[in-house]
């Protein structure tokens, strides 16, 4: 399930992001250990996920996580 938009997709179509320290990274490898968050490489999504705090409570991070990384990756798919 996507984070931003809540809808099912494959997980093959999501990006996964895992957070280390206060930043949210693109795990396209999806190799990095951890709890990780699926998300359309859709800005909207991004955005939506955001607005919504839903990389915090799915990743159980506290506080606000920086999205730039993540950010360069779905523009660069769009
Ligand atoms: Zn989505």
């Amino acid at each position: 399930m996507c984070v931003g938009c809540r809808g099912r997709a494959r997980q093959t179509d999501l990006l996964r992001v895992v957070a280390i320290g206060p930043e949210l990274v693109p795990d396209s490898t999806t190799r990095q250990p951890g709890r990780g968050a699926y998300l359309h490489p859709d800005v909207e999504c991004l955005e939506l996920a955001q607005r919504r705090r839903a990389f915090a409570r799915a990743l159980r991070v506290a506080g606000s996580l920086s999205d730039e990384a993540v950010m360069a990756i779905v523009h660069q798919e769009n």
